[in-house]
């Protein structure tokens, strides 16, 4: 079935209010390609108000696990980045499991608060070098997904988006080969087919890890690859438009 591709820009902790606007006054909407931006929280309205009259969507980056509301100091709930007009949000990413010793049930239980507000998550799943290397890959990258379904149920996928980045390939210029991702990403798909066929054929799933604008179009060539989570590239607004337009490039309708 074809999918419509999904190009998300994750701007990690980057941005100012004169970069972030000129960079969204320059992003058009592409056909064929649904555009969403991560901006920092501290963003998130401006980039709103900035965006109001056009089709690109908004997602955080992050979002508190105990609630939606509580003695909680330096946390954002759920509830208040839907008031701040995020429709997704990144859970996962491996910066937060590296960094911030975020677990596969933590996940779980921010995916469970987004599930309560509304929200829908981008779910980022990936195998560390020496993962890859013991042949771990297909182990880490279901355990990391089966915690959500665990703790969520399937049905949180109709609403979600899967993202594999392999760890090894996150802002170090080296690529996951496209057959490579191709087979990483099918393996997710069939995971998914076991809980609920149709769910499985909707799922949008990105690959994420250095993508440019020269090896878009090889990645998005491939039938499981459903679009992109960018980093780097995010931040300059003709090489993110390119890779919206190799996603454009590769929809057959
Ligand atoms: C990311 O942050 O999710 C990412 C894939 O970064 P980069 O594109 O810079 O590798």
């Amino acid at each position: 079935m074809s999918r419509v591709k999904l190009i998300v820009g994750n701007w990690k902790m980057n941005g100012s209010f004169a970069a972030n606007t000129t960079l969204l006054s320059a992003l058009t909407a592409v056909p064929a390609v649904k555009i969403i931006v991560a901006p920092p929280f501290v963003y998130l309205a401006s980039s709103y108000a900035q965006l109001t009259d056009s089709t690109i969507e908004l997602a955080a980056q992050n979002v508190a696990s105990e609630a939606q509301q509580g003695a909680y100091t330096g946390e954002v709930s759920a509830l208040m980045l839907a008031e701040l007009g995020a429709k997704y949000v990144i859970v996962g990413h491996s910066e937060r499991r590296q960094y911030y010793g975020e677990t596969d049930a933590l996940v779980a239980q921010k995916c469970l608060r987004l599930q309560e507000a509304g929200l829908k998550p981008i779910i980022c799943v990936g195998e560390t070098l020496a993962e890859r290397e013991a042949g771990q890959v297909e182990m880490v990258v279901s355990r990391q997904l089966k915690a959500v379904i665990d703790s969520c149920g399937i049905d949180l996928l109709a609403q979600a988006v899967i993202a594999y980045e392999p760890v090894w390939a996150i802002g170090t210029g080296k690529t996951a080969t496209p057959n490579d991702a191709q087979a990483v990403h099918q393996f997710l798909r069939q995971l998914v087919t076991i809980y609920d066929k149709n769910i499985a054929e909707k799922l949008s799933i990105l690959y994420g890890g250095s993508v440019k604008a020269d090896n878009a179009a090889s990645l998005f060539a491939m039938p499981d690859i459903d679009g992109a989570l960018v980093g780097g590239a995010s931040l300059i607004a003709n090489d993110f438009l390119a890779i919206c337009h190799a996603a454009n490039a590769s929809y057959v309708g």
